[in-house]
């Protein structure tokens, strides 16, 4: 947010502004809320597309290159 004194950019997290040492009025608790459930819902999306990746690069991927290779497999 910008500081209300000087008007310069500071990041969220900042508690005073980096340049005037103004006290930065509290960003809104609201966004920072996540939805825990949300979040873990997400989490085991992440990994599920992980092992999918991580099938595909060890597993499908060399039978599929090594197909031509080996002739009968
Ligand atoms: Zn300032």
């Amino acid at each position: 947010m910008d500081c209300p004194n000087c008007g310069v950019y500071n990041p969220e997290d900042r508690i005073v502004c980096w340049r005037c040492d103004q006290e930065l009025p509290k960003p809104k608790e609201s966004k920072k809320k996540a939805d825990p459930a949300q979040a873990q819902r997400r989490m085991w999306l992440i990994l599920l597309v992980a092992l999918v990746v991580w099938i595909l690069i060890t597993w499908v991927l060399p039978r599929l290159l090594g197909g031509g290779l080996l002739p009968g497999s």
